[in-house]
């Protein structure tokens, strides 16, 4: 085959034209004859297996049953008639249904004959129907049996209209592997192809189009979504290795004074396991001649403060300035005043730099900063201005990554000469797999244990009616010298109603709980930062006991006397939120508590969400949860996802495929990292087709 064959503009493909080329493009993105050879379908149709009526079960499937029309009635109904017809085989009965082409099916349609009937089945009452069905007489059903698996392809209403049905598209592709005549060119190696038993690319693409039993459609799906996944994980993979060789590192070679003296003197506790290991990974990265870009993962309260303070001594230790980024102020500042605490006996140097610091002491800072006489700079985004200027940035920190977008990491790149060491911090809990196939250009630890002696927070639904023993609970937990959040959804496209809903759960509970006796903060976006502040504070030194908020309290503050987290209309809050909100609380010695209030009216989506919720605390869990239930697309922070841009593999269905994949591109490169050898010369070729373009299945074929 002409090595540019696959590159024909569909139009010529026979039996397509101009016309259905342009509706191939607009609804499907279908230019050429490889974009058609790419269409994978959604789902087939077994039509390899026959139903009995009394095996039908209302599953919604497709299903192919064998029988005879006994009866034939017109039904009026408010709006047209429909056609029913009685089907029976020898184990009962079922009704086939038409709304549409009644007069025309009426006439065609033969008593008493042996027919196919083939679709969805549904159930009302005790009779199956089936609704336009597709029928063909037994006779001509065994004449005919040629295409016994049947593919269904994506399809749009406008492609319909215009007549591009699955049959037709079922023809182009019949067409196209004439004129190929099902020859693909290899792609993956002979070694790669024994190893893992797989099919040939010309064998899977064929049987993937065209299966003829379940077996080996389950090859050719195999087949093809490891292909994809290992071209991902490769150009990841390489991409990475590439960029430790050409970026230098400030190797930090001295684990020195500082470092040691605080872990000696001044480690308030135990490092548990997890931060040990992590510091430890951090530890050879900075150590190295490389560049680190490390994501560190790790649950609310895992305790990742202590490994960042650690990281940034050895900095220190070796001559460097650091810095640590936080998404608000408020998060900046504390992180200020638990560093601050932690190294009050020690000869380090610390600021806060933010939004509101005043132009005198911000000068200050700068200078301070320019003349090396800083150690270590806290801050907003605000770090990130361009007047900011290190004398050397050796590390720097950011934490909570969502908030942080690609472009502003390599802002951070270039505040030094030789860009420094940079550490992101995340309590996102993104499954580790996923985290590796989407941050390729980052290298992963997680802390995957939580500090000994915390109490599990105990989380329960309530429904709204049940409200007044909600607030008898949160009596007798305020008499015992708790805190309580309650915390109100703030969605953009419904912002006016939610506040109303805000303002007037404020006031129910203002009622609920009267002065002097109880006292109530509220804080909300549309406050002034300076009030939102005073609120925060008033509650994080105990003088409210309540404190009422939209979302604004997701990331940061400490409150560990707060013990009771209330989420009104918690069915509306997605997975991670939830869980993020619920991490506010368990942060003392008591035992802690999470209520999540809803309305009577779920979805099963919300259900599913909110029996999570109750069942588990670990992270990770509810991540896998979230990710079933939304797709890596949602997942906060994996916008990058929609990169990956995958045909046939499912990145959370198919993670096992995934890690398959991984370990064979690790080991592949491993071998033979630049792809010289000469076994490995139908991956290189692929693979460098795809490295100068866009997406994978342009090339893998
Ligand atoms: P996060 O990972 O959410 O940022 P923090 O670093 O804020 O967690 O830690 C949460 C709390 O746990 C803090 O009060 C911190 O002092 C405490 N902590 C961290 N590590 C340990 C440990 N190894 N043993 C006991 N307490 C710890
Ligand atoms: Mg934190």
């Amino acid at each position: 085959m002409n090595p540019n064959f696959l590159q024909t503009p569909i139009a010529y493909l026979k039996g397509v034209g101009p016309n259905r080329a342009d509706v191939l493009k607009a609804e499907l993105g279908i230019e050429t004859f490889r974009d058609l050879l790419h269409l994978f379908p959604n789902r087939y149709l077994d039509r390899t297996s026959y139903y009995k009526i009394n095996q039908l079960q209302p599953s919604g499937a497709d299903v192919q049953v064998v029988g005879k029309i006994v009866h034939l009635k017109t039904v009026e109904q408010k709006r047209g008639k429909r056609l029913v017809a009685s089907f029976v085989d020898e184990t009962g009965q079922m009704d086939l249904v038409w709304f549409r082409g009644l007069k025309w099916i009426k006439e065609n349609l033969k008593l008493n004959e042996p027919y196919v009937v083939f679709g969805r089945v549904n159930k009302y009452g005790s009779t199956f129907s089936m609704p336009h069905p597709e029928m063909e007489t037994l006779q001509k059903h065994q004449q005919g049996l040629k295409m016994v698996m049947q593919p269904i392809y994506p399809s749009t209403e406008k492609l319909s209209k215009k007549g591009i049905t699955n049959r037709a598209i079922s023809k182009m592709m019949q067409q196209l592997f004439v004129e190929c005549k099902g020859q693909f060119p290899e792609s993956l190696s002979q070694n790669l192809l024994e190893e893992l038993k797989l099919i040939s690319k010309s064998a899977a693409l064929f049987n993937v189009h065209f299966p003829k039993n379940q077996e080996l459609l389950a090859k050719a799906q195999f087949r093809l979504k490891f292909e994809e996944l290992f071209f991902v994980q490769l150009r990841l993979i390489s991409q990475n290795l590439q960029r430790k060789q050409k970026i230098k590192g400030m190797p930090f070679v001295a684990v020195g004074e500082k470092f040691t003296e605080f872990f000696k003197k001044h480690l308030p506790f135990e490092l548990t396991n997890a931060q040990k290991r992590v510091i430890k990974e951090i530890r050879n990265d900075l150590g190295s001649n490389a560049q680190m870009n490390r994501l560190l993962q790790g649950d609310v309260g895992s305790g990742k403060t202590i490994v960042a303070l650690m990281c940034m001594l050895l900095a220190i230790d070796n001559g460097f300035q650091t810095c640590l980024m936080a998404p608000t102020e408020i998060l900046a500042t504390q992180h200020y005043n638990g560093l601050k605490e932690l190294l009050e006996h020690m000869d380090v140097k610390i600021a806060l730099l933010t939004g509101s610091t005043k132009k005198s002491e911000r000068t200050l800072l700068h200078n301070q900063l320019e003349n090396g006489n800083l150690n270590i700079l806290v801050g907003t985004h605000a770090v990130l201005e361009d007047k900011v200027q290190f004398r050397n940035l050796g590390l720097a920190i950011v934490d909570e990554q969502h908030r942080f977008g690609v472009a502003q990491r390599s802002k951070l790149w270039h505040k030094n000469q030789t860009p420094p060491h940079i550490l992101v911090m995340t309590a996102t809990p993104i499954p580790r797999t996923l985290a590796m196939s989407l941050y390729g250009d980052l290298d992963i630890s997680v802390i995957d244990e939580l500090p000994p002696g915390r109490k599990p927070i105990k989380t329960v639904h309530r429904y709204d009616s049940n409200r007044l023993k909600v607030f008898g609970f949160i009596k007798d937990e305020i008499k015992k010298g708790r805190q309580i959040y309650i915390v109100y959804p703030l969605i953009q496209e419904s912002e006016a109603l939610d506040y109303k809903d805000l303002m007037d759960g404020y006031e129910s509970i203002v009622r609920d709980f009267p002065q002097p006796e109880y006292q109530i903060s509220i804080v909300h976006g549309k406050m002034k930062p300076a009030d939102k502040d005073y609120e925060m504070e008033r509650f994080v030194k105990g003088e409210t006991q309540i404190m009422i908020a939209t979302t604004v309290i997701e990331v940061g503050v400490n409150v560990p006397n707060a013990s009771v987290m209330i989420i009104e209309s918690a069915e509306r809050f997605g997975l991670s939120q939830l869980h993020q909100l619920r991490g506010r609380v368990g942060r003392g010695a008591e035992q802690s508590f999470c209520i999540l209030m809803t309305s009577h009216k779920l979805s099963e989506d919300a259900k599913t969400r909110l029996q999570t919720m109750v069942s588990t605390n670990d992270g990770f869990e509810i991540a896998e949860v979230d990710l079933k239930l939304r797709g890596p697309g949602d997942l906060m922070g994996t916008q990058q996802s929609g990169m990956l841009n995958l045909k046939i593999a499912d990145i959370v269905k198919d993670n096992q495929i995934l890690k398959t994949a991984r370990y064979y591109a690790i080991q592949l490169l491993k071998q033979d990292p630049r792809l010289e050898k000469a076994e490995n010369a139908p991956i290189l070729n692929a693979f460098s087709k795809m490295m100068a373009n866009k997406t994978i299945w342009n090339y893998i074929s």
